[in-house]
């Protein structure tokens, strides 16, 4: 095919010299939204590059706040930064690098607060993470809902990056090693601790290698925003010592727990987290496959707390992961109360009229509806606008 080449005025457009480049695709690169999660060492180098470019919209996600320690890494931070939210000045930075790029900054942990809707709605996922479990949460919502990713990971002068993309080749979990999943899971168990080893284990980075991963993250992002080849379940291995550049490939890990995608999700436009209650959420699953219609979660939420000694009770409506240690205890006598759980809403639970968020189904979420062995994803769509509306 021949591409037309569209030249236009250097005085007057900033992405002028992007015109000769054959493939390239302005109005394409404008239109595409991205969601970046992470924003320290590769997410401020991998935003600078999509804001040179002129990427549409970036949803820019951390749950972190600058310390100095980041500004020699940093590009988009400032020593006046200090202690504000990471997400929040990239976004501003991005915007003043270039006023064309719409920007939405959302600070919180996506591991729990934000729904996998949310990777629905974009085109392309670039993870600028520092440890497995954040990984491990991104390559399992992307597989649900089928949406390619691009991870990079540095350490010292070495880096990796790769891409997965569900049903093309390995992805992020066929990689784990049993270690890898003793480690995610000592981290689980508690959260405090989790917190504790995270900043123990800081990985030594340099702002160069922070930029070349960063850069070949963000061509992969504009490949497959182009829809151009990549190289899914492949792993560029960059040493900077060396000099050596690599690819390998992974293989594929049979009954890879990521591997399930949703067959049919329903966009629900009217449904948001804060405002749908269990109730009516159950009456749309039911309205559309029938009366023995359950909700069901795939992980166990914590409805109460109730201590076998005095026979105090809390409700808590929580995800069992989020509860720490402290909140066992029996407010009245000390002793360890025990957990009442469920992962399923049939439509004979006394606290129907809680809204999904009070019961930790996070916004843009999607749940899970089943009848017998019909099917069918309900996704929190009126959601939208808390992560894709963009300044
Ligand atoms: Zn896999
Ligand atoms: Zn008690």
């Amino acid at each position: 095919m021949t591409e037309t080449l569209v030249i236009t005025d250097p005085e007057s457009d900033r992405y002028h010299t992007f015109g000769y480049i054959s493939w390239w695709r302005q109005e394409v690169v404008r239109e595409a939204t991205v969601l970046v999660i992470g924003a320290g060492a590769l997410g401020n180098e991998v935003l600078k590059n999509l804001a040179l470019m002129g990427v549409g919209q970036l949803l820019i996600v951390d749950f972190d706040t600058i310390e100095d320690s980041n500004l020699s890494r940093s590009v988009l931070f400032r020593e006046t930064d200090r202690g504000r939210s990471k997400a929040e000045v990239a976004a501003e930075a991005v915007k003043s690098l270039n006023p064309d790029v719409g920007v939405k900054a959302w600070h919180g942990d996506i591991n729990y607060e934000m729904g996998l809707g949310v990777f629905r709605h974009v085109d392309a996922i670039i993870g600028c993470l520092d440890n497995r479990e954040a990984r491990l949460s991104i390559n399992r919502f992307s597989w649900a809902v089928r949406r390619p990713w691009v991870d990079g990971a540095i350490q010292e002068l070495m880096g990796i990056v790769r891409v997965f993309w569900p049903g093309h080749g390995a992805c992020y979990e066929c990689t784990l090693t049993d270690l890898d999943y003793q480690v995610i899971n000592l981290r689980y168990s508690c959260p405090l601790l989790a917190r504790e080893n995270i900043l123990q284990g800081k990985v030594p980075t340099t702002p160069t290698s922070a930029s070349i991963v960063a850069a070949f993250q963000t061509q992969e992002a504009l490949k497959l925003i182009h829809d151009m080849e990549v190289q899914p379940g492949k792993a560029l291995m960059i040493n900077g010592l060396t000099n050596d550049i690599y690819l390998t490939e992974y293989p594929i890990k049979e009954g890879c727990y990521s591997h399930s995608p949703m067959e049919s999700i329903v966009e629900l436009p009217q449904v948001l987290s804060r405002t749908t209650t269990l109730k009516q959420l159950l009456e749309i699953a039911q309205d559309s496959l029938g009366s023995e219609t359950v909700l069901e979660f795939d992980h166990e939420l914590v409805v109460a707390l109730e201590c076998p000694s005095c026979g105090q009770k809390s409700d808590i409506f929580k995800r069992m992961a989020r509860l720490y240690e402290s909140a066992f205890a029996c407010p009245n006598c000390g002793d360890r109360r025990e957990m009442r759980l469920t992962h399923r809403i049939d439509g004979s639970e006394e606290y129907l009229n809680r809204t999904l968020a009070e019961f930790d189904v996070p916004p843009l979420g999607i749940v899970r509806a089943r009848n017998g062995n019909k099917r069918t994803y309900l996704e929190l769509t009126g959601d939208k606008g808390s992560f894709l509306k963009f300044d």
